[in-house]
């Protein structure tokens, strides 16, 4: 992060503007909204600024900026149309303390103004640390049609309830939980249609019926996590992770994901390398059910999909035994990321009309255990998960069994990830090229015709792949 978000309150607060045009006026604006006490200082201002202060809504001093000028000011703005009094005013706002912002001039600012999506009480603020503040707009022009008109009246609503909610509903997670039926269920649409009287009426019947309410269990959310790409999540594994009280989570699960979790929400790292022992895997199991019986929303976040080479099926199946309430939230399983990012179509019309998904890690003796003569089969991809150690065993099998020597293989390195790489040649070749690349897990192996479409068809990362 460049910059540290913070809310400031500039409420009756010393604010010093420099410059008076129509940039300062939008500052100006900005700083009384959120009700700060102004002062402009300007030989000249354009008529906003001189109607404001002629109405005493901001004090005026009719000079060039000095040093004093910011005397008992907490924030500083330089908006004048001259690059050395910004200068000056940035200097003198720095050797006081005083955050600074210079207009048009991130080098010389402590502080930049975002976009801003106002909804007050609600205030959703987007920055690009000055790199592009037309993304940071383009942005906020989006959040502001997702974000209803009358968002800021539901946090009034609310705010109103607060300190009986809080008075009803001793315990904080209950308290959270109650916040969010709320939010889930018909209160806000009341709102959003100015039907503010009913909105409240039904907050006071949900307060009421609560207060009534033994624990309720919790439940479990068996959650795809998809392949890295944070963007692959589905809409609703993201509502899940953001009311998540607690997250269990391996190692294939990409840090860029983790961190949409909601923030206080407990995390657990239930990783191994490789495959789980039998025995973590049935703690795993008995640690769903305690924390759901314990009342806790937990999120079990597994990468790609749960119900692909993913346990998802042994972790539902302890819960359902146990009559734990559980959802099952679809990923996008390592093999249909791959191949997507890499331009690897898994069928074909003209070269396959199926498509197996397999594991090839290799047993203790060293062997792949694979249906050898179902893979070699032609018109077919083969998708193998787990299948870097055993790399050269399952290319020599696979020839052994009948299939040519020079089939197009692609190892797929992280997919999806920025990191993400391709490395691609034939059975034959494929091998050597992995073993003298530094190649790091997660990887995914595409076997078949569709492999060759990659030279016309890859989109991503295009630069660090590589063919032999
Ligand atoms: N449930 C997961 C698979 C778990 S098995 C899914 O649906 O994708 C773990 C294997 O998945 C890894 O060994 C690797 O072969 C593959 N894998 C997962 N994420 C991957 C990624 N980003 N890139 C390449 N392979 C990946």
């Amino acid at each position: 992060m460049d910059f540290l978000p913070v809310f400031l309150d500039i409420r009756a607060r010393d604010c010093l503007v420099a410059g008076g045009g129509e940039v300062a006026a939008r500052k100006v604006e900005l700083l009384r909204r959120a009700g700060g006490r102004i002062t402009v200082v300007s030989p000249r201002l354009c008529p906003e600024l001189a109607a404001l202060a002629e109405s005493n809504s901001v004090q005026h001093r009719a000079a060039s900026f000095s040093a004093a000028d910011l005397d008992g000011a907490v924030l500083a703005v330089a908006a004048t149309d001259d690059n050395a009094v910004n200068a000056q005013v940035a200097a003198a706002a720095r050797d006081r303390g005083i955050p600074v912002n210079v207009v048009d001039d991130p080098a010389s600012c402590s502080f930049i103004f975002p976009s801003i999506v106002d909804r007050s009480p609600v205030v959703i603020a987007v920055s690009t640390g000055g790199a592009a503040p037309v993304l940071a707009r383009s942005l906020r022009a989006r959040l502001e049609t997702l974000i209803p008109e009358g968002y800021g009246r539901l946090a009034e609503l609310l705010r109103r309830f607060r300190p009986e909610i809080r008075r009803r509903i001793a315990d904080g997670a209950g308290r959270r939980r109650f916040f969010e039926q709320t939010l889930d269920g018909s209160i806000p649409e009341l709102v959003f249609a100015g039907r503010e009287r009913e909105a409240a009426e039904a907050l006071e019947h949900a307060l009421n019926e609560t207060g009534k309410e033994a624990r309720t269990m919790g439940e479990v959310c068996l959650i795809g996590a998809g392949p890295g790409d944070p963007d692959l999540l589905t809409f609703r594994a993201l509502r899940l992770m953001q009311r998540a009280e607690v997250v269990l989570y391996d190692r294939l699960v990409a840090p860029a994901i983790l961190d949409l979790v909601r923030r206080d929400a407990q995390r657990i790292y239930v990783g191994k390398k490789r495959d789980y022992h039998t025995v973590r895997q049935e703690e795993i199991n008995r640690v769903l059910v305690d924390l759901a019986r314990a009342g806790k929303r937990v999120v079990r976040l597994k990468g790609g999909d749960p119900f692909v080479f993913g346990r998802g099926g042994e972790e539902i199946a302890t819960l359902a035994e146990e009559g734990i309430p559980f959802q099952v939230v679809p990923g996008i399983t390592a093999a249909n990321g791959c191949a997507a990012y890499a331009g690897i179509p898994l069928t074909h019309r003209d070269h396959a009309h199926s498509v197996l998904f397999v594991t090839g890690h290799l047993k203790d003796d060293g062997g792949v255990n694979l249906d050898w003569p179902a893979l070699v089969r032609p018109g077919q991809t083969v998708v193998i998960y787990m299948g870097l150690t055993g790399l050269e065993v399952i290319c020599r099998e696979l020839i052994r069994h009948g299939m040519r020597a020079d089939m197009p293989v692609a190892l797929i390195e992280q997919g999806t990830r920025a990191e993400q790489r391709v490395l691609s040649g034939t059975l034959d070749t494929l091998p050597a090229l992995v073993a003298r690349s530094e190649v790091h897990a997660p990887t995914l192996l595409i076997v078949g015709e569709v492999v060759r479409l990659n030279e016309r068809l890859a989109w991503f990362q295009t630069e660090r792949s590589v063919r032999d």
